[in-house]
């Protein structure tokens, strides 16, 4: 188990500058994600933690050593592929035992430690097959099995489950959370998919183009994004420009289209500024001090164990998400509706330049 700390990580391939400088810590024990839209430069970050590739500047520490020019083995790192990388014609068994046997461990200590890392991913049993014949979740427990045995300091995963039908998604990200913690080991994540890094994440680091944007864990991210892009990027939510038309202190007033909110909370220079209004925390009735806004419905759609209704405002959309609200009898395709929204539920970010 390590803690992990970039100082001013610069990646250039050519032209393009992967890595703008990036900084980071993981703590001690802690599942950590990395995630971003394609090409942010998450897998260029692993590789560069995982030893399989070095910074063109800055550096890498595990704990208090310098690793940052150190091969993965030296560094005690291992990374979990993809395509999980099995060899096919290897039996389960002996997938597992590889590292170990390099290590010219006894013969003892291979088969006591390859029964370990079997049964912690539930796998005793299934020492004779070969990896054509387990299922895709089959074969990335053995993957991470392989990982786990030669007992790193760091477990690196690159989009895990991107291979996996959407049941086993879900299941093999319960295994690798109940792994972790089973062993308390550092894990360092890699995914573009949000609603999975706020599942399985302890903390997580959202990325754009090279640099970190933000930093947190899933909650602070989700309800506190201190940048438009985190908060777009963070799942279905409102993000309306807007114009600072108004300051006093703090608080300032807002306007898009022909609405105009007042007493907001703003520090920012920039009078070019997003509104971030998440779907569930708009109410379809009266709620004492809140902001209301009138508009027309759009659309009604009903998902099951919630409803959405989309209002237009002028020509901007604004969605609102709501569990069986008796107020949404009263609505119909193209007639009234009225947002009612707390201040402190709408966020006002600077613009950025997406
Ligand atoms: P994805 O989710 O698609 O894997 P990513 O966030 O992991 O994307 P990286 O693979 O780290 O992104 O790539 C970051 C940038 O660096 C991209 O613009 C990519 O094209 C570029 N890049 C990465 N590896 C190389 C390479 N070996 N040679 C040239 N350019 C590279």
């Amino acid at each position: 188990m390590v803690s992990v700390k970039l100082e001013n990580i610069v990646k250039t391939f050519g032209e393009t500058v992967a890595l703008k400088g990036i900084d980071l810590e993981i703590k001690h024990g802690e599942l950590f994600t990395l995630l971003g839209p394609s090409g942010c430069g998450k897998s260029t970050t692993l590789r560069i933690i995982a030893g399989l590739d070095f910074p063109d500047s800055g550096t890498v520490h595990f704990d208090q050593d310098d690793v940052t020019y150190m091969s993965s083995s030296e560094r005690g790192a291992v990374l979990v592929f993809q395509n999980y990388a099995l060899w096919p014609h290897m039996s389960v068994y002996d997938n597992v035992a590889y590292g170990l046997k390099l290590k010219k461990l006894s013969k003892q200590e291979i088969d006591q430690k390859v029964k370990w890392a079997l049964e912690l991913v539930r796998l005793t049993g299934f020492e004779d097959r070969y990896p054509t014949q387990l299922s895709g979740g089959q074969q990335q427990r053995v993957a991470i099995a392989r990982a786990l045995v030669v007992e790193p300091r760091i477990l690196l995963l690159d989009e895990p489950l991107s291979n996996l039908d959407a049941k086993l998604r879900l299941e093999m990200r319960s295994e690798i959370r109940r792994i972790q913690r089973e062993l308390g080991i550092t894990v360092l994540y890699v995914t573009h998919d949000q609603e999975e890094a706020m599942a399985i994440s302890d903390r997580l680091a959202v990325m754009n183009v090279g640099t970190v944007e933000q930093v947190g864990t899933p909650k602070e991210i989700y309800e506190e994004p201190r940048t438009e892009f985190v908060a777009s990027f963070m799942g279905k939510t409102n993000v309306v420009p807007a114009k600072v038309v108004d300051r006093e202190g703090d608080k300032v007033s807002v306007e898009f289209e022909s609405y105009r909110i007042d007493g907001l909370t703003y520090t920012e220079k920039s009078d070019d500024v997003v509104i971030v209004i998440r779907p569930e925390r708009i109410n379809l009735h009266p709620v004492d001090n809140a902001v209301s806004i009138t508009g027309k419905v759009d659309l009604i759609e009903y998902y099951g164990f919630f409803i959405e209704v989309v209002g237009m405002f002028g020509n901007t959309r604004i969605i609102s998400r709501t569990i069986g609200d008796k107020d949404i009898k009263k609505l119909r395709p193209q007639g009234e509706v009225t947002f009612y929204i707390n201040r402190e539920d709408i966020l006002v970010l600077p613009k950025q330049n997406l």
